[in-house]
């Protein structure tokens, strides 16, 4: 098994997820005691935030190229960026070194496809839902994506850094999400990605009647299965 190098702790709610599902994801392909071998980055997210509501890429695209280096010192031979937002500057973390980068987007419109749907919605930060880098991604590969109205995308950005990325996961908010989630749908979503690596943390299947595409999970059990291919 390849070794999978995580640059991770944005937030670290979600990291903790990755973690758990790279060794569950393991132990279901390898069986017994397997385990996934991994090493990982665990950055300061206040950091990471401060530089993001500044618009200030380049930097943060340095922060995780130096994470990336790091990991590939520490013997990465694939990496992953765990969250969706700071795909933002995936390229930087490519330049930085010649490891592999597992792409959340590509990871998540496998799922999509797989699962025979065209038109998503997609929920995440709003730098996720407006910006290019990663609709664009999404479109490149053939899906068509909606994104909730303005409002929707206040609301869902805010729970996830106010809320979630904290650890607090609350009932009023996820009945909120709910009714953005059905909104989507009512615009003609077959399913809606959860393109922010917290969001599982509150929606369940239980809560869409169609399905949803937790992207940490996705990405996670996608770089098993690339570290145990040859
Ligand atoms: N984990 C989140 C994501 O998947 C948001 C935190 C961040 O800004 O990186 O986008």
């Amino acid at each position: 098994m390849k070794t999978i190098g995580l640059i991770g702790g944005m937030s670290w709610e979600s990291t903790a997820e990755y973690y758990r599902i790279l060794n569950e994801r393991t132990r279901e392909r390898l069986g017994g005691l397997h385990s996934a071998r991994c090493v990982l980055y665990s950055v300061d997210f206040a950091e990471i935030e401060g530089l993001q509501v500044q618009g200030r890429w380049a930097e943060a695209g340095e922060v995780l190229a130096d994470a990336a280096r790091s990991l590939s010192a520490a013997g990465a031979e694939l990496l992953l960026i765990c969250t969706n937002t700071m795909h933002r500057v995936a390229d930087s973390v490519e330049a930085a070194t010649p490891v592999p980068l597992l792409h959340i987007a590509d990871a998540t419109a496998d799922a999509v496809h797989g699962a025979g749907l065209r038109r998503v919605g997609l929920l995440g930060t709003a730098f996720t839902m407006e910006q290019e880098f990663y609709r664009g991604r999404l479109a490149a590969s053939g899906l068509d994506v909606l994104v909730p109205d303005a409002e929707g995308r206040a609301l869902v950005h805010r729970v996830i850094y106010d809320e979630l990325c904290l650890g607090v996961v609350r009932d009023d908010s996820r009945e909120a999400y709910r009714q953005v989630v059905a909104d989507l749908i009512a615009r003609g979503a077959e399913g809606v990605i959860l393109g922010c690596t917290e969001i599982e943390l509150l929606l369940g299947p239980e809560d869409s009647p169609v399905p949803l595409f937790p992207t940490a999970r996705l990405h996670a059990e996608a770089a098993v299965d690339a570290a145990l291919s040859d």
